[in-house]
């Protein structure tokens, strides 16, 4: 599957390009390759962008909502497609993959559609009506984690505000963007309103943050690159948006369901083999209960087999790249080697030989300074703390520079929402309850600024005017 072109101004456009290859996370073999598209194709982008903006800006809610319903219509017509190439690139297991990789960004177009078709009055504020507009061109940037979601939370939002937008996917998993692209292409929405330019970060991303043209930056990555991102943004003073890594901690209290508590956390911390940025990497207990934990664990990380993710019973796939895996084990080995005591090891039904598979792993108690509570691990490992009591649990829980998101289980949900209170994270989750895809996702501290999803999402991509009247109307 060779892609030779980027989408600019409604036509997709052949480049003379290096390429990159795409790798199957199953095999380790190539699957595609797509262009390394430059700076001056980001400029072209951008300007189409810019030209686009006026239109799609003035037009009608009702019309901006039937475009994005109909980009809804596309992506679930070629639903299976989706799935299978999410599943190749990045290893999620292709059942989970039909649900939180394809069905859910789908849900969350249908949703922007809906919000894009809401008139968005003015609201008066004594002698001033207050209005909000489309921020102008937005830059968004992309990892391969989530691939069509992260881009649906930015893509659909934007256009959902009336903004109009240049994409950079991660070239490890681009090929479901590429998709979205030929749907889009057919959906009516009109040329310049939605640009696709592969290639890497230092280049095509770069391009875009450093582009005058370029009102607002939205980026989803790690915080090293956010970091990054955020300066040269600074440079041209731009609307930026950043989500970034976590190290979400699960409070477990006295009084709680330990069983429920183990289950959730064990199910957040392995989904997407641990390539989950909200994902439920630590597990925070009383220090009382660290032998039922440990017997608890081990029964139930015995059922996580990894394999095949094209098997519809594998539960664990492979990591999305060689680079990934081989992180992951050294950061465990070094862990271990330092005297970290291991509870719990996965293991491997049948799988290929080649792909990027690392078995979960259990590992603690460790203290709050150790890696593996501190960094970021991108994998299949859970890192178990213990704590003296309430106060000690919720330090522990605030131990990380990160804040992204939490878990509280306790007696009940009010004790649990007391608990909460005092926890810096975005999104926190009380005795298991499910994500909620219109509540407002992003992070405190070192996971990022500024929210996404559902209607705050859209906050990100509107600015806001006030406007006088010499006497209230
Ligand atoms: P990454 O930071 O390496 O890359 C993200 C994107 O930025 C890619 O498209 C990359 O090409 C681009 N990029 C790289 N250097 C750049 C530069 N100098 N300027 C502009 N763009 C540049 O992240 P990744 O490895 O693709 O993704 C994994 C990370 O993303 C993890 O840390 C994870 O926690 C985080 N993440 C966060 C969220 C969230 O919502 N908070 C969601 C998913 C993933």
């Amino acid at each position: 599957m060779d892609k030779t072109s980027i989408y600019i101004d409604g036509r997709w456009l052949d480049i003379e390009a290096e390429r990159h290859v795409v790798t199957n996370a199953t095999t380790g073999a190539a699957m595609a390759t797509i262009p390394l598209a430059a700076a001056e194709h980001v400029d072209q982008a951008v300007r189409a962008a810019r030209h686009a903006l006026p239109g799609w800006a003035e037009a009608s809610p009702e019309s901006r909502g039937r475009v994005l319903q109909r980009i809804a219509d596309g992506l679930q017509a070629r639903a299976a497609e989706l799935a299978s190439l999410i599943t190749a690139e990045v290893g999620m297991p292709l059942r989970l993959s039909e649900a939180i990789q394809v069905s859910a960004p789908i849900a969350a177009w249908r949703a922007y559609a809906e919000l894009a078709a809401r008139p968005q009055p003015g609201r008066i504020v004594g002698h001033s009506t207050v209005t909000r507009e489309p921020v102008g061109v937005v830059g968004a940037i992309t990892p391969w984690n989530y691939p069509l979601h992260q881009v649906t939370a930015k893509v659909a939002a934007a256009l959902a505000a009336g903004a109009t937008v240049v994409l950079k996917p991660s070239e490890i998993a681009p090929l479901s963007v590429y998709v979205l692209g030929e749907v889009i292409a057919e959906s009516g929405l009109p040329p310049g309103a939605f640009n696709l330019v592969t290639g890497t970060g230092m280049e095509v991303g770069r391009a875009i943050v450093e582009h005058p043209d370029v009102a607002a930056v939205s980026f989803t990555g790690s915080t090293e690159t956010g970091r990054r991102v955020a300066s040269l943004a600074a440079q041209h003073l731009k609307r930026l948006s950043l989500e970034l890594g976590g190290k979400s901690p699960a409070v477990v209290l006295e009084g709680a369901d330990l069983v429920l508590a183990i289950k959730t956390t064990l199910s957040s911390c392995l989904l997407n083999s641990g390539q989950t940025c909200n994902a439920l990497t630590r597990l925070v207990i009383p220090e009382s209960q660290l032998v039922s934990a440990t017997s608890l664990i081990r029964d139930m990380l015995a059922k996580y087999t990894v394999g095949d993710p094209m098997d519809r019973n594998t539960r664990v796939g492979p990591l999305a790249t060689a680079q990934q895996r081989d992180r992951v084990l050294r950061l465990v080995a070094d862990a271990i080697a330092s005297g970290a005591p291991v509870i719990a090891r996965g293991r491997s039904g049948d799988r290929p030989a080649d792909g990027f598979f690392v078995e979960p792993v259990v590992i603690g108690p460790v203290g709050e300074d150790s890696a593996l509570v501190q960094e970021e691990i991108f994998g299949p490992v859970l890192v178990v703390q213990t704590h003296v009591g309430t106060e000690d649990a919720i330090r522990l829980a605030n131990c990380t520079p990160y804040g992204l998101a939490a878990a509280v289980f306790a007696q009940d949900d009010d004790s649990a929402a007391a608990v909460a209170r005092h926890i810096r994270a975005g999104q926190i989750d009380l005795n298991g309850a499910p994500f909620n895809p219109a509540a407002p996702f992003g992070g405190f501290g070192a996971s990022g600024i500024g929210r996404e999803n559902g209607e705050f999402g859209m906050l990100e991509f509107l600015e806001t005017k006030s406007v006088q009247r010499r006497a209230p109307r």
